[in-house]
């Protein structure tokens, strides 16, 4: 069976924007923890309702809440995944083995890159709501004011939680809880940084590089 990619990495370090890229050029399935959360949110179901406070403070969601959308939303029999956003912490990543990939070849990729440079990057993020290109208003800005590239779709996005304060306490928790799950890919062997500071061009280069197929 195909091997299963876990992206680690900050907020805004471009996990989703390489993602989608793997996704359309190589035929992944992207699952983004938070893309599902957010969907539950737009949806205005039960779910929603009960980590929109949460997911506005830049905390983090119950583990038994992402454990089970995962579960649900991900077939591995469809093919290989790319894991986006899960995990979050090292319970997280003990369940994503145990129950999700079992004993199915897996890699974790870590999106290395200086932190301080992504709160700028995450304020001026926008994502298309049609397509889910991401932009970034200094950085990648859209050709035409408002207008996505890919789609034509005029709704570009600002995340509720890509404000400053929100993406402060994001940020702290990345920072405290990273570590041990660093440490528990490089116990198991299947751990690779990528330097995730250039475009997004070249870190989707470096990725291939790594996955090689
Ligand atoms: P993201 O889109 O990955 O930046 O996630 C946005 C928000 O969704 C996070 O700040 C959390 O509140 C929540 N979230 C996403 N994935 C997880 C996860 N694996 N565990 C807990 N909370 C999560």
């Amino acid at each position: 069976m195909a091997t299963q990619l876990i992206f680690l990495g900050g907020p805004g370090s471009g996990k989703g924007t390489v993602a989608s890229m793997l996704k359309n050029k190589k035929s992944y399935q992207h699952i983004s923890t938070g893309d599902l959360l957010r969907a539950e949110i737009d949806k205005g179901s039960e779910l929603g309702l009960k980590v929109k406070e949460i997911m506005a403070s830049g905390a983090l969601v119950s583990d038994d809440i992402v454990l089970q959308l995962l579960k649900d939303n991900c077939n591995l029999d469809l093919g290989r995944y790319i894991f986006d956003g899960f995990p979050r912490n090292i319970d997280q990543a003990r369940s994503l083995d145990k129950v999700v990939l079992q004993d199915v070849k897996s890699l974790a990729i870590y999106f290395d890159i200086d932190l301080g440079i992504l709160k700028d990057r995450l304020v001026n993020r926008r994502t298309c709501g049609d397509c889910g290109t991401i932009y970034n208003l200094v950085f990648k800005p859209p050709k035409k004011e408002g207008v996505c590239d890919k789609c034509g779709g005029t709704r570009l996005v600002h995340r509720k939680d890509d404000n400053e304060e929100t993406v402060e306490s994001r940020l702290k928790v990345f920072m405290s809880t990273i570590s041990p799950i660093i440490e528990y890919y490089e116990k198991k062997g299947n751990l690779v940084k990528v330097d995730a500071s250039g475009g997004s061009e070249d870190v989707f280069k470096k990725v291939c590089t790594i996955i090689e197929d």
